[in-house]
């Protein structure tokens, strides 16, 4: 089905419609980045999106993020293909595992958005010391306290955020949440508003970090992200339509 897919299209109406929710905030579109997550996509789709203007892209199992973008080896990757300033900007939106900290720091991403406690804190810190780079995060917060879900607790978040700022090599830009799926995208609103409060909390007591980015909105809720304060939304199929896997 992929191929009959028009990914330039699709990029068009996202993007239209992110001005619009933007309008109806009274909000710039130039404060808000579109990531186009392309999870289980292959390369071919990207470099479709590439083509028609899309420069941040979204992954969120590290050893695919690696083989699609950064494996300097493989003839498939992106490292492989393109001239440095033709490359995509890679973000990594799941979660780390302990294990593959280490793969995600080598893929040289611009922003881990999913930064969900603080022993991974400590460890990404560690790993980007090695690499001697500063590794830009998120810190991500279930607002919805669901049992299943990833991410600091806010009571965690302002208890733990004093000693993740202190971390050398990570620069914090602020928070991400995905809420409980709901259909209606209305259901989302609360939390949305909750994590721009809980932003604003810790910008307050943390004034020295920069909290100005809010990583909230997907295919079926960016509108209503957007007019609550996302400054990225995380849109994957209403770009490169269904995953299979
Ligand atoms: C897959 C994924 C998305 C995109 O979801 P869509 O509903 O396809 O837009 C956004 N954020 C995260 C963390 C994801 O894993």
């Amino acid at each position: 089905m992929t191929d009959t897919i028009d990914i330039a299209a699709n990029l068009a109406q996202v993007r239209e419609r992110m001005a619009a929710a933007a309008r109806r905030a009274g909000r710039s579109l130039d404060e808000i980045t579109l990531l186009a997550v392309s999870k289980t996509h292959p390369v071919g789709l990207i470099e479709q999106a590439l083509t028609a203007g899309q420069r941040d892209f979204g992954e969120n199992r590290v050893e695919e993020a690696w083989a699609k973008f950064a494996d300097p080896d493989s003839p498939e990757s992106l490292a492989s293909r393109l001239k440095t300033a033709d490359r995509p900007r890679l973000h990594l939106i799941g979660p780390i595992q302990s294990r593959k900290a280490s793969l995600a720091i080598a893929c040289r991403p611009t922003l881990i958005h999913a930064v969900d406690r603080l022993k991974i804190a400590a460890r990404l810190d560690r790993l980007a010391g090695e690499a001697q780079l500063v590794q830009e995060v998120l810190l991500e917060v279930n607002v919805a306290g669901e049992a299943s879900k990833f991410g600091f607790s806010p009571e965690a978040v302002q208890r733990d955020a004093g000693v993740i700022l202190v971390l050398p090599w990570l620069r914090v830009r602020g928070l991400m949440t995905i809420p409980p799926y709901e259909p209606d995208p209305e259901a989302a609103r609360p939390y949305f508003v909750a994590l721009r409060r809980l932003r604003d909390q810790l910008a307050q007591h943390h004034p020295q970090a920069d909290w100005r980015a809010l990583s909230m909105g997907m295919s079926h809720d960016f509108e209503v992200a957007i007019e609550e304060g996302a400054t990225i939304v995380r849109v994957g199929t209403a770009i490169f339509g269904t995953r299979d896997a």
